[in-house]
């Protein structure tokens, strides 16, 4: 009878490559070397680099104006975080996770650059919104090693860890990447690997049905935020909402929804379309459903 293969145990996991510098990719960043990780920062950008770093060190400052860190020990944070421009510098991570734009092409892509400098045991996570675990692992050399471990926006202030196994994950695989998100500071609960798995399958069809609304002319931006807030009791309104996690990402996980379901009540509304269309993909851009150049938001319509 064929044996299982056999694969090199889980390292001890004490350097960890995060991929995009993004909204996310700092934030993991950040919370990474606070929990005593070395972290390695990786951008195609290089002005999305220096942006992160700037942003961990605003992060950092707001802990220790709030007296939760020591001005000695943000200096250490901040020393355990490294920039890069290349995956090929992640070859001394035991854990890489990947924190790219939503885009399937651009994450294999990234994967097919990292695996020939990755060490043979280290593990992959990926933080994609949506994006089947089990493709994505399906792609790498190391499908039992491949993970889903989804962050929330806004990552330093967000308990939840989405940890989702795809049909190759191993156990053991599974078992580190726990022990990470608790050292992390953070609660692991564990989705299957089904589109959008369980915050945003239920998130992003509010989200689509929100700009329904305002496409429909139900109601203004103003008033379908103020409506959920006051009516539903949600800390922000579902259009704040949307620009605060960038509607390309909330349009790509629709998509997702919409294709990997194969149900129609998942289209993404035209008018979700348009703004991704526009390039106003919400705060990270300064505009979405609201304007935030000026002093206050505006909305847009
Ligand atoms: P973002 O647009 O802020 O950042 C993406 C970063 O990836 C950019 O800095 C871009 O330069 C970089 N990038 C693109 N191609 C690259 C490459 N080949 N190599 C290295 N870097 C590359 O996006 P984000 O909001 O940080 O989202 C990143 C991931 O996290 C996505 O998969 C998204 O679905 C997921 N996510 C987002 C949220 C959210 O609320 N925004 C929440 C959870 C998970």
């Amino acid at each position: 009878m064929a044996q299982p293969a056999q694969h090199p145990p889980i390292p001890e996991i004490t350097t960890i490559g995060v991929i995009g510098a993004g909204q996310m990719g700092s934030g993991i960043a950040q919370v990474g070397s606070l929990a005593g990780y070395r972290v390695r920062l990786v951008d195609v950008n290089p002005e999305q680099l220096a942006t992160a770093m700037g942003k961990i060190a605003v992060g950092l400052d707001r802990l220790v104006k709030k007296g939760q860190l020591t001005d000695a020990d943000k200096d250490v944070a901040v020393g355990r975080i490294s920039s890069h421009g290349s995956v090929a510098d992640l070859s001394d991570c035991e854990l890489v996770v990947e924190a790219a734009t939503e885009n399937e092409q651009i994450k294999k892509a990234i994967f097919k650059e990292l695996l020939p400098h990755l060490r043979a045991d280290a593990i992959i996570a990926s933080n994609t919104s949506s994006i089947s675990i089990t493709r994505l692992a399906a792609s790498t050399d190391r499908p039992e090693r491949f993970i889903g471990m989804h962050f929330m926006n806004p990552v330093p202030a967000m308990k939840l860890i989405e940890v989702i196994r795809g049909i190759a994950t191993e156990e053991d695989t599974y078992l580190a990447i726990r022990a990470v998100t608790e050292k992390l500071g953070k609660a692991p609960v564990t989705a299957e690997d089904f589109p959008a798995f369980i915050v945003n399958r239920i998130l992003l069809p509010m989200i689509n049905e929100a700009v329904y609304t305002l496409y429909e002319g139900v109601g203004n931006v103003d008033s379908i935020d103020t409506a959920m807030k006051l009516g539903a009791n949600h800390p922000m309104g579902p259009l704040e909402l949307a620009d605060f996690i960038g509607l390309d990402t909330c349009l790509a996980v629709m998509q997702v929804l919409y294709e990997g379901l194969a149900d129609s009540k998942y289209r993404p509304c035209p008018l979700l379309v348009k703004y991704v269309e526009a390039g106003w993909l919400g705060r990270k851009v300064k505009r979405g459903f609201y304007d935030y150049r000026g002093e206050h938001p505006v909305p847009t319509r």
